[in-house]
């Protein structure tokens, strides 16, 4: 059996060291308790204690003076800072602890309570059975192992990889994972890489280290969704996972290592695997180092596609002028302000500023530890946009992912509705992504109502619908509530002679239901929420091939989804922006390839743009752009992808269209800009292209962009 962890208080009030002491004995930890700061470095160094309480104020001796004494003994423990005096205080002291490399566990402020003690004793005995530092009698920190054991373990592959799921704070969907690395050494156990990393640094051993745990993980990562075999059922978390992110760290001292990111590149072109799926951290301090190579090496990563993420964020020390240079993508707030945010309003404050901060910049902004859902909801209120900590998922091995991934599938009713309501998605307005997607369902496949309906406990909500004027049925007579019982499309060809259907007061009275196909719309790892379905008030029978359409179409509502829309959007116009647009448009031209739909592409080019500003003013510039994005609106369908692809340029994909209408669209968008053009007309150039067989986005766009050039003179007035 394991011997029982150990704790050591030092606190000069004998009432609330003993207290301690009590509390701790009763949770199973042996306690021993002094008011004198000697006795107390004495035990620390000959009686091992996994933990060490520690009271800030002191009269002989202040707990910051003795915590800068535990790190230049090298202390291993995990340290409880407890105290009376403000949270704020409290929180430098933790603060200025880790920067000199103690572990810190948690605070706890006085008045204290036994609960909050329990908790952090618990916490860390959990993790002292999976890591060494807490055998006291065994040598673990990084200086009193060897060099040559961890450039052995390296290439022994006895460094393994980690990996923790990092989530959408907004939808509570899977977004990715962080590698982290373990050392497995075979007679002392497992080793956390804040024992090795340094050594790994002062040894010349880090870049060897980061491509093993690089490789490993990107392995992992390009055979991720196949481990789930052929089984439809898994068919949705498969293609969500193509999509999910994997974060790395990345030591300083690697980042001037032009051949270690080469080699990176390469392994992820052999894997196939898009260097965008890929976010390298780096902490802020490391950045900083040397703000102008950094500069010219960070923008080179960058334009290879990966991505880069501000570790520790808040920790360091940065010039705002110089973090607004660099071109991050992420900042990653750290998980010291982020572990205290329930017990200190100072945290939540630096939280938020660095939230703003980051959304100020245009980055992502991302929070680790989070230990407990109502952080998770805090973090969610102020709009942050992911989230990574124990109360979410914990490190686990890629095997264990998997079975976490498809323990999440599952679709009992609990788990559905709690990933439906955490999507905050019921009872919101109308929203144009799913309205395009419902428009193109009733066109393309001639049907008088089309929806997106989510099937809620006692009800099912529509959040988009064409055609039905209610906005929700009681969920025991709505059919989809038995199109989400499994992965198929149901199929009801005609509900008046169906003995399931034919007495439902839907089909009895309004609106008639005839016809009926729900095809099941996922979330999550793979939850049904509900349906995209069509209804008619005539029989039909519905193809092998309409019913791969109607999935298409679904996979385009999970896709909007899980999609972010905020990145998607043009901020001035409300229009989809280019990466907006990019995603959609390549699932609407497989959808038109698939279904052997014509589909056209338009592009249009304000001429001469900055003229047009300089002389008219940038707010009738800001005017004819926006007025510009409504006259396309007017003109093209409900159905259409419209965005604004650059400054002053526009695209427009027509899907299930005649593409002799073409020209005809054109004359009507020059009528309407005649129309509504007030005082400043802007002049534009458009050209346009059929969809070929095999053309992707940008083979469009080109042939639309040589057509505007060969074809088209000036239009406009
Ligand atoms: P980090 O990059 O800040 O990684 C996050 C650390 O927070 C991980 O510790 C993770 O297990 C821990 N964590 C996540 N959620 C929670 C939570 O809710 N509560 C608490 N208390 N902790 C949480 P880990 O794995 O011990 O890693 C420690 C540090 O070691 C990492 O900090 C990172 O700086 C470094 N590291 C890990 N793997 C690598 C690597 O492959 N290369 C390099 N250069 N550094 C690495
Ligand atoms: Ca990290
Ligand atoms: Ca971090």
């Amino acid at each position: 059996m394991k011997p029982p962890a150990r704790l050591l208080i030092l606190d000069d009030d004998p009432l609330t060291g003993q207290t301690i002491s009590n509390i701790a004995v009763l949770a199973g930890v042996e306690a021993l308790y002094t008011d004198d700061p000697r006795e107390f470095f004495r035990l620390s160094k000959d009686w091992g204690p996994d933990f060490i309480a520690l009271d800030l104020v002191m009269p002989r001796m202040d707990g910051v003076q003795v915590m800068v004494e535990l790190a230049r003994l090298n202390c291993q423990a995990d340290i409880i800072i407890s105290s009376g005096v403000g949270g704020r205080v409290l929180d430098a002291a933790a603060r200025s602890a880790t920067e000199h490399g103690l572990k810190i566990s948690g605070v706890l402020p006085k008045p204290f309570s036994p609960a909050r003690l329990r908790e952090l004793l618990n916490r860390q005995s959990a993790r002292a059975t999976h890591t060494v530092r807490n055998t006291p009698n065994v040598a673990q920190s990084a200086n009193s192992i060897p060099a040559h054991e961890l450039a052995d373990a390296i290439s022994l592959e006895q460094i393994k990889v980690v990996y923790q799921p990092k989530i959408n704070c907004r939808t509570g969907l899977l977004a990715g994972f962080e590698v982290l690395a373990r050392w497995q050494h075979p007679t002392r156990g497992t080793i956390a890489p804040d024992d090795f990393i340094p050594l790994a640094e002062k040894s010349g051993l880090i870049n060897a280290l980061t491509e093993s745990v690089i490789l490993q993980s990107l392995r992992w990562f390009a055979g991720l969704s196949d481990s789930f075999g052929l089984d439809v059922g898994f068919d949705y978390l498969k293609r969500r996972l193509n999509d999910v992110t994997m974060s790395v760290n990345i030591s300083a001292i690697s980042l001037s290592h032009l051949d270690l990111f080469e080699r990176i590149e390469n392994h992820c072109r052999s894997m196939h695997i898009q260097p965008e799926r890929i976010i390298f951290e780096l902490t802020e301090t490391c950045a900083m180092e040397d703000p102008v190579s950094s500069l010219d090496i960070l923008t080179r990563l960058r334009m290879k596609g990966f991505h880069l993420s501000i570790d520790d964020f808040g920790t360091g020390y940065s010039s705002m002028l110089q973090l607004a240079r660099l071109p991050f993508s992420e900042i990653k707030i750290d998980k010291s302000f982020v572990m205290t945010a329930s017990e200190s309003k100072e945290s939540c404050t630096v939280i938020k500023t660095i939230n703003d901060l980051g959304h100020g910049l245009g980055l992502y902004t991302s929070a680790e530890g989070i230990e407990s859902l109502e952080t998770l909801e805090y973090l969610r209120s102020i709009g942050c946009d992911l989230a990574q900590g124990y109360a979410i998922a914990r490190p686990m091995s890629g095997p264990a992912i998997i079975e976490w991934l498809s323990n999440c599938n599952n679709n009992d009713e609990t788990r559905r509705l709690n990933v439906l309501h955490s999507l905050n998605i019921l009872d919101t307005p109308g929203d144009e992504r799913f309205d395009r997607i419902t428009r193109l369902a009733a066109r393309l496949f001639q049907v008088p109502i089309a929806l997106f309906s989510l099937v809620d406990t006692h009800r099912q909500w529509f959040k988009s619908s064409v055609g039905l004027e209610t906005q929700e049925t009681p969920r025991d007579i709505s059919f989809c509530h038995h199109a989400i019982r499994d992965d198929c499309i149901l199929v009801v060809p005609d509900a008046s002679q169906d003995p399931l259907f034919a007495d439902n007061p839907l089909v009895q009275s309004a609106p008639f239901i005839r016809f009926y196909a729900g095809c099941p719309v996922h979330a999550d790892t793979g939850i049904r929420l509900g349906t995209l379905c069509l209804i008619d008030q005539q029989p039909r029978s519905f193809s092998n091939h309409q019913q791969v359409l109607l999935k298409h179409l679904a996979q385009m509502v999970e896709n909007e989804l899980a999609s972010d829309f905020v990145a998607h959007s043009d901020a001035f116009t409300g229009m989809l922006n280019r990466r907006g647009f990019d995603a959609r448009a390549a699932e609407s031209i497989s959808l038109c390839q698939d279904a052997g739909l014509h589909a056209c592409l338009f592009l249009f080019d304000l001429l001469e743009f900055k003229a047009f500003n300089e002389t008219w003013g940038r707010a009738a510039g800001d005017r004819a752009l926006i007025a510009f994005g409504h006259a396309l609106k007017e003109t093209f369908r409900g159905s259409d992808l419209i965005a604004r692809y650059g400054d002053d340029d526009f695209v427009v994909l027509m899907t299930g269209v005649d593409p002799l209408a073409a020209e005809n669209t054109l004359l009507r968008l020059d009528d309407v800009i005649a129309r509504s053009f007030g005082e400043y007309p802007v002049t534009h150039l458009s050209g346009w292209s059929i969809l070929q067989r095999a053309d992707s986005t940008q083979q469009l766009i080109l042939r639309a962009s040589q057509n505007m050039l060969i074809a088209r003179s000036p239009r406009g007035n």
